[in-house]
Order: structure tokens, then sequence, then C-alpha cells
């Protein structure tokens, strides 16, 4: 059977990478869209201490975040070390006793259905200080063994490359569907016509164009996140933990004094793709008051992506009804490098027509068609 996967985010580059191991004959188009939002991303994988509700998400995140150390073995195994995955740990930040009971009880809670929340810390102010040292000294927290981070653009890169050692073939180009009838059969690029058996589109913000021509209109938005990349130069910052501070915001550590701080939440932007002078201040005047230290850190760089968006909030998979050959993954919002990889397994189980851990019937893309 051979597959078109059309965007290569890390959704798709997982989606490609799984059906290409499973020995199936893989084509992956993604045209670089500026303000990819997995190019823009570092990358929190902790979602065991998030106060949304929703069970189905929480379901998905926790499979994901459970999912990555096999994924990180199995791109091992293909030669891809380059991940920017590492299990440091993550520190979730309050000033108030109240509050730090509650979240510690929330992750021993969340700990008997997902045993790789690890060890659960309680901090004193001095003791996460210790963790983290530019944090202010106010700051109680809760540490989790298990939190992890990841670089995007490194783990989308490692699992493309993985893919095309695993025969995938990887085109640089737009692509459109092509149909006939309520059959969509293959992919148009700017220099080829393609055909297969199926075609999966996992374009995240861009996801809803592709569908027009077929007359179908799709609720996919999106929002837009800045983010900077600052040094503490001189400073082995490998094994610092991610920060969750009390405000929607955060920062982590990589090798060589890298600390990323973010990020805004941008709505009504379109799919402009630039970094602004606002967005910057928003995210330092935040992050300076949590970690006070950063003040002196060298400004590296900054980016900007787009969060896709399906209604609810909650990521959508599977056929498109009254469609065949052709299937939709999206929605990965906020918490896509954490989903990311294990919904692109599950997507390419559902594709070779295997059993999937998720019920697909929680994440009916019929949700996302107006
Ligand atoms: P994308 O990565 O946007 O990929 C879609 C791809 O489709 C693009 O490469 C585009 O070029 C391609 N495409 C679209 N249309 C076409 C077409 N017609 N032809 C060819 N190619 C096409 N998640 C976490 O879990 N933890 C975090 O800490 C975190 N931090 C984030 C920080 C920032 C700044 C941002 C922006 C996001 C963050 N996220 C985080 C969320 C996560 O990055 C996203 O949910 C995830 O990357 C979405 O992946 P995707 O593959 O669906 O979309």
């Amino acid at each position: 059977h051979s597959y078109i996967v059309i965007g290569a985010g890390i959704l798709g580059a997982s989606t490609a990478y799984h059906l290409a191991k499973s020995g199936a004959r893989v084509t992956l188009i993604d045209r670089e869209e500026p303000g990819q939002a997995t190019d823009a991303a570092a990358g929190i994988v902790c979602p065991w201490l998030s106060q949304r509700r929703n069970k189905k998400w929480y379901r998905l995140a926790k499979g994901g975040a459970r999912y990555y150390p096999e994924l990180i073995d199995k791109l091992k195994e293909d030669g891809e070390t380059e991940t920017g995955y590492e299990k440091v740990g993550a520190i979730s930040l309050h000033t108030d006793e109240d509050k730090l009971e509650k979240m510690e009880q929330r992750a021993y809670k969340r700990r008997e259905d997902a045993p790789e929340i690890g060890t659960i810390t309680r901090l004193s102010p001095e003791e996460t200080r210790a963790l983290f040292p530019p944090l202010s000294s106010e700051y109680g927290s809760v540490h989790v063994s298990g939190g992890a981070r990841v670089n995007g653009k490194a783990i989308r890169q490692a699992l493309i490359r993985a893919a095309e050692k695993n025969g995938a073939v990887f085109y640089r180009s737009h692509a459109s569907l092509i149909h006939e009838d309520s059959r969509v059969i293959g992919a148009e690029t700017e220099e080829r016509r393609l055909l297969a058996d199926k075609v999966i589109v996992t374009a995240g913000a861009w996801g809803g164009e592709l569908f027009r021509p077929l007359g179908l209109s799709l609720d996919i938005t999106s929002q837009r996140a800045q983010i900077a990349h600052v040094e503490i130069p001189g400073e082995d910052t490998s094994a610092w933990p991610v920060v969750m501070p009390p405000t929607p915001q955060y920062m982590l550590a990589f090798e060589n004094g890298r600390i990323v701080v973010g990020a805004t939440h941008d709505d009504g932007v379109g799919f402009d793709h630039r970094v602004t002078a606002g967005g910057l201040h928003e995210i330092f005047d935040k992050a300076l008051k949590i970690a006070p230290g950063l003040a002196d850190s060298t400004m590296l760089e900054a980016k900007a992506g787009f969060r896709p968006f399906t209604p609810g909030f909650l990521p959508v998979f599977g056929e498109v009804p009254g469609w065949e050959g052709v299937l939709i993954a999206n929605g990965l919002g906020a918490s896509g490098l954490t989903v990311g990889p294990y919904l692109g397994a599950e997507l390419a189980r559902m594709v070779l027509g295997e059993k999937t851990e998720l019920d697909p019937a929680d994440y009916d893309v019929s949700e996302a068609i107006i």
C-alpha cells in the first residue's frame, strides 16, 4: 500500500515515520510554511499537573508523555540521537502553600494510573532555587521526576530522517489533494502528480485550505505563540528542570546555557508570523518577575508559530466523513509536542487497519467539519 502525508510538523513526521517503519510506501510533503508550530516550539512534556478537566484531552496527553521514551529508543535504533528530548524533571511553582498542597495531591492522584510521573517531591523555596538558580526566592514547588523537555525542530528532523531511512520520500513543496467524485486518489505537488491508496492531512493551522476544493469547510483556528531563547554564558544548564510558574508561562533549559521562555497567546493576528516588540515585552516582563536572574542573560533568538485548534480545544483524527481515501489529524493546540508523536503512531495504526489504543470516536473528525 502507498500513502501520502501532507504536512510534516511533529504530527505528520511521526505519522510518516511509523508508516514507513511498518514497511509501507510513504511520501511526506511539506511546504515549510513560516510559522510552522513545531519548528518554533520548545517543549514541555508534563501534562499531569494540568488543571484542565477534559478527560479525552488528558488521555491523549498522558499517552503522549508515556510514549516518548519508547519513541526515543526506536529513533536511536534508526541512528537518530539528536532529539532534544531529556527527562530532566519539572517543577511547578507557587507562593501559596495551600496551592502547592493541592498540586501535590493532584500529582499523587494522577500517578495512580500514570506511574511515569515518577517521584513527586515538595520543595522549599531554597530547594527550588537550587534546581533553577535564576528563580526569584519566594517560590516553593512540586517536583515531578518524569517531566521532560523536547526541542520541536530537533525531534521533527529526527523523525523525518528516520522515516527516510525506512524508505519514505520527502518532498519540499506545496501540495493539494487530487480527487475523483468523493474519493481522494492522491496529491499534486509543484512538480509531480502522485497517486496513493490514502492521503493523510496533518497540515496544522493551514489544514482547512486543502479541503476547500472538495467543498468542505473545516473548523480549524489558530493562535500565534511567540517564544524567546536566551543564554546564561558559562552555565551548565543541561540538567535544569522545566519550570511551570503559576501563570500560563514556562521556561526550560537546554545544553550550553540556553534557556527558552515563553510563550504568548496572540489571537486575531491571522497568519502574521512576526515576532513583535509587544510579544517580547510580554514574555520578558513576566519571565523576569519569576526569574530575575535571567535579566543579564544574552538574547539569542525569538520565534513565532501557530498553535492549531479544533473545536473544544480537543484534537481530532480519523477518516473524513463522506469521503474515501483521506484522513485528517489536527488541533494539537498548546500541547502538540507532547501529543504529536503518539497521535502519529495512532494514526499510522488506524491507516494500516490495526487497533488503536484510543477510541477514535472520542476524537471524531466530524466535530471539526462545519
Ligand atoms: P505544524 O507543526 O504547524 O505543521 C504543519 C505543517 O503543515 C507545516 O510544516 C506546513 O508547512 C505544512 N503544510 C500546511 N499546508 C500544507 C500544504 N498545502 N502543502 C504542504 N505542506 C503544508 N506543545 C507542547 O506539548 N509543549 C510545549 O511546551 C509547547 N510549546 C509551544 C511553543 C510555541 C512557541 C508553539 C508555537 C507551540 C508550542 N506547543 C507546545 C504546541 C505544538 O508545537 C503544536 O501543537 C504542534 O507543533 C503542532 O504540530 P502540527 O504537526 O499539527 O503542525
